[in-house]
């Protein structure tokens, strides 16, 4: 049995990766200040005897008495209109947070892993992204917190590797979907089928054009457990190859709730990338990993998902 501390994991990624370690028999401390996440993502880990939750917020130093085998570093708003509420906050918690983490991690000499980003490509000019092209980032536009905050990060976890040879692994989160996303995160997966349940129009940035390759929840814990487990230090892309339009999505999930979709146009925001694919062929020969979950029926679960909370 391992101890394995969770930092965000009441968010949507980290409640899921609780509940998947509980159940393989770990010992999970989550650590989460609940500024973009909810307790009640997991009232399901609450009642196991294996499962402690710490509210702290990461910028400030974390003091943990037991030992720690492994650190999933998750903690960080991540959805666009979040992160961009409080920018130097989303800087402090990827920068300070990140550091307070990694200390800890080499005091304990636990594992530690960061959840990095696609976001570190910016705009990018080649497609698909393999982890070698080191992206197209504007430093000083209203997503540079984030993705400048991960790119910081991504150095931290190089540093303190090359420095304290701790045992550190990045994965880079392409979009993701699933069950415990915020019903109000503003992101697209949740906005549509919001909308679309509401019998609201969705709203469609830009003309719809752009495109993400959307990976289900349960495909993304398999491949960031795989690369914990894993000797691989430098950075990996996690994600689904199934690059889709937005507008693409809006028509999907409109069949899948067999909706008469109405459309209301809004204006693209800044920076917002025009693609994004995931090349995994790294993933798939250092981990043997690759995304199993098709598209509509990981929406379908979503869509059931939302329409319960
Ligand atoms: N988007 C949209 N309507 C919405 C929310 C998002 O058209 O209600 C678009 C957004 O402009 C972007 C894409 O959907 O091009 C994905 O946005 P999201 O916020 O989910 O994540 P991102 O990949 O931008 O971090």
């Amino acid at each position: 049995m391992k101890t394995i501390l969770v930092t965000g994991g009441c968010g949507f990624i980290g409640s899921n990766l609780c509940m998947r370690l509980l159940n393989e028999n770990n010992k999970v401390i989550c650590v989460d200040n609940l500024y973009s996440s909810k307790i009640e993502n997991i009232k399901n880990c609450m009642n196991n005897q294996n499962f402690t939750f710490i509210n702290h917020n990461i910028i400030e130093p974390l003091h943990i008495d037991n030992c720690i085998d492994e650190i999933y570093h998750l903690a960080c708003p991540a959805s666009p209109p979040i992160y961009q509420k409080d920018p130097i906050y989303t800087l402090k918690t990827n920068f300070i947070g990140t550091m307070n983490l990694l200390e800890l991690a080499r005091i304990k000499s636990s594992k530690i892993l960061l959840s990095s980003t696609s976001e570190i490509y910016g705009e990018p000019q080649i497609s698909p992204q393999p982890e070698t092209y080191r992206g197209n980032v504007n430093t000083i536009g209203i997503r540079s917190c984030y993705d400048e905050g991960k790119r910081i990060a991504e150095t931290l976890f190089m540093d303190y590797h090359n420095k304290y040879n701790l045992q550190t692994r990045i994965v880079r989160i392409f979009n993701t979907y699933g069950p415990n996303m915020d019903k109000h995160d503003g992101r697209v997966v949740t906005n549509f089928i919001n909308q679309i349940l509401n019998n609201e129009s969705i709203t469609l940035y830009g003309d719809g054009s752009q495109t993400r390759s959307f990976q289900y929840i349960d495909d993304l814990l398999d491949g960031i457990i795989k690369l914990m487990n894993s000797d691989y230090i430098y950075p990996i892309n996690i994600g689904n190859p199934n690059e889709i339009t937005i507008k693409q999505l809006a028509y999907i999930l409109g069949e899948l709730t067999n909706s008469e979709l109405k459309i209301t146009y809004k204006p693209l925001p800044l920076d917002d990338p025009t693609n994004r694919n995931p090349d995994i062929q790294l993933a798939k020969k250092i981990l043997n990993w690759e995304p199993k979950v098709e598209l509509r029926s990981g929406l379908i679960k979503t869509i059931k998902y939302l329409q319960n909370c």
